[in-house]
């Protein structure tokens, strides 16, 4: 099945009009490799159908590219295909606004900013879909910046379809990235390997037989037998753990057992060990404990006829299913029965990769999702006290929920905060307390000289910005100290007539770490609540006034002014 048999079943459908619609708007494009550009658009468009997502999510896959590279407006696609669709293509365009560069740690923030930017999983498999066609015709963009786009679909998006439990696409997009990133160990591993690859295939093949046998024996039919063979990408990082041996790597060609239910599984493994000896340690059930990812099925290394070692991987086909496409097979679960023929609800705690993603969100922001609601699991919508704003280099910024442009321009570089006169959100001036959204790329504008303004401690968000504000406040609080007329502060304080009165005062001035520069009493007879002078060595507003509060609980203290001297 492809977009075009879709188009000859449904030629008035929304795939067909979507179909129209990006051609005529890609006419005239051309790509790398001198093809059509809409071939691009189609061959994502045909992906996400291999994946079995749904309408919405095809049709914005053939028009993913049309705001971005052509005259068409987020407005005519919501107008010519509604605000579903929309949205999908907005998200999609936002998240080609940023680029990875390979900064250190770096790469989960990039993850976590496209999940923010995306705010629905099916943007981000449309990016997904997107970036494997990108890879697989790779060869025709130079070479410089076939290294910068397999070194961010490595670490960015083969890690996050990894996370999404799509196994199959994270294997190719890690053997794409590994031709590129690795030309050479890429052949050396295709000539070295080919023959161990095919001696372990020979081998498997001729024990098949051997283990039907032993299954149907034991009154087992396996729904499937066929062999996994490890990916190229993936081998060469073992390789690399294991000095280069290729000896040492048991999973070269795994055996595959699929069978009906889970206890079969189990029965499976039991058949198996007691016919092959298994290996000590490598005895995995990521069916009672799944990997993080999702990922079930039963593992483990025998030492088969001939003395050879090999490995099983025992699981049901339902597991099968969910190890190859991961979410998108859960999205496919959803929707059948979800539609009006099936009936059961789902239970949606049952599912694994909702409760990854709660873990994720836990992980991120300590927030909890409703697990009931099956359809906000897929709004990703955990991200909401963060945001992710991107520099004019294609840079993100992580900052809080309602962070402004003075917030970004001190996490850049605080001389960027202190200098910082105006700020452009996606090329529009805005005001500096402006509350910036996920995805805006935001340019400071400085001025030489500008130091930053007291009243931004109203509106900034981030620590960051505060510190330096007053930091740099203070630094201006001393200049003008240097050139104040004023140097001391005199305070006036009538008294009781009381012993150990003064001693009292000069104590708790001395402990609010002052200097008194003079300390005059007055005595002339019969005022009743004589006036002592109390210069003090400080001009500091804030600091005079918390003394003054202290030195009222002192017994005797009637009242107290100050002046600056
Ligand atoms: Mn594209």
């Amino acid at each position: 099945m492809s977009i075009k048999d879709i188009i000859k079943q449904d030629p008035q459908g929304m795939i067909a009009k979507a179909y129209l619609f990006a051609e005529k708007a890609h006419k005239g494009q051309k790509r790398k490799s001198g093809e059509p550009y809409f071939v691009h658009p189609l061959a994502t468009a045909n992906i996400l159908l291999d994946w079995k997502l749904d309408n919405a999510t095809i049709v914005a896959g053939l028009l993913h590219d049309t705001v971005e590279d052509t005259g068409i407006t987020i407005t005519d696609i919501k107008k010519e295909f509604g605000d579903e669709i929309a949205f999908l293509v907005d998200g999609m365009t936002k998240l080609g606004t940023i680029k990875y560069r390979g900064v250190e740690n770096k790469a989960e923030n990039m993850r976590k900013m496209i999940l923010a930017l995306s705010q629905d999983l099916r943007v981000v498999f449309i990016k997904l879909a997107d970036r494997l066609h990108n890879m697989r015709t790779l060869a025709a963009l130079p070479p410089a910046k076939q290294k910068r786009i397999a070194l961010e679909t490595d670490e960015i998006y083969a890690s996050l379809a990894y996370r999404l439990g799509m196994q199959n696409v994270t294997g190719e997009l890690q053997d794409l990235a590994f031709l590129y990133l690795n030309p050479k160990e890429y052949q050396w591993l295709l000539s070295t390997t080919k023959e161990q690859y095919e001696k372990r295939l020979a081998y498997l093949e001729k024990i098949k037989p051997e283990l039907n046998a032993l299954l149907e024996k034991n009154g087992i039919i396996p729904i499937q037998i066929d062999f996994r063979a490890k990916r190229y990408g993936s081998l060469y990082k073992k390789l690399l753990r294991h000095d280069m041996d290729i000896g040492k790597v048991y999973d070269l060609v795994a055996m595959r057992i699929i069978v009906g239910t889970i206890s079969e599984c189990y029965a499976v493994m039991g058949i198996l060990h007691e016919q092959w000896p298994p290996l000590p340690g490598r005895i995995k059930d990521y069916i009672a404990m799944p990997k993080p990812n999702a990922y079930r099925s039963l593992h483990t290394t025998l030492i088969g006829p001939e003395e050879k070692i090999i490995e099983f991987q025992i699981k049901t086909k339902e597991m099968h299913e969910e190890n190859e496409h991961g979410v998108a097979a859960h999205w496919i679960y959803k929707q059948n029965t979800s539609g009006k023929k099936v009936s059961g609800k789902v239970a949606a705690e049952d599912i694994a990769w909702v409760q990854q993603l709660q873990s994720w969100q836990e992980h991120f922001s300590g927030k909890q999702i409703d697990p009931d609601d099956f359809m906000n699991a897929m709004k990703i919508d955990f991200f909401k006290e963060r945001i992710f704003a991107i520099t004019p280099r294609g840079d993100a910024i992580d900052l809080p929920a309602g962070a402004t442009p003075v917030d970004f321009a001190y996490h850049i570089h605080s001389e960027i905060g202190d200098a910082c006169a105006g700020a452009k959100i996606n090329g529009t001036l805005v005001q500096l307390d402006h509350e910036l959204q996920s995805g805006d790329l935001v340019e400071i504008i400085m001025q030489k000289g500008k130091r930053p303004s007291e009243a931004w401690l109203q509106f900034v968000k981030t620590t960051v910005a505060r510190d330096h504000i007053r930091a740099s406040m203070r630094a201006k609080n001393k200049l003008i100290a240097s050139i104040a007329p004023f140097t001391h502060a005199e305070l006036k304080i009538a008294t009781e007539d009381r012993v150990g009165l003064i001693k009292d005062v000069s104590t708790t001035i001395a402990q609010n770490h002052m200097n008194i520069m003079a300390f005059h009493v007055d005595d002339s007879k019969g005022s009743r609540f004589p006036i002592s002078k109390v210069q003090i060595q400080s001009i500091d507003k804030s600091k005079i006034e918390k003394l003054i509060l202290k030195l009222r609980r002192i017994k005797g203290i009637k009242e107290i002014s100050y002046k600056l001297i």
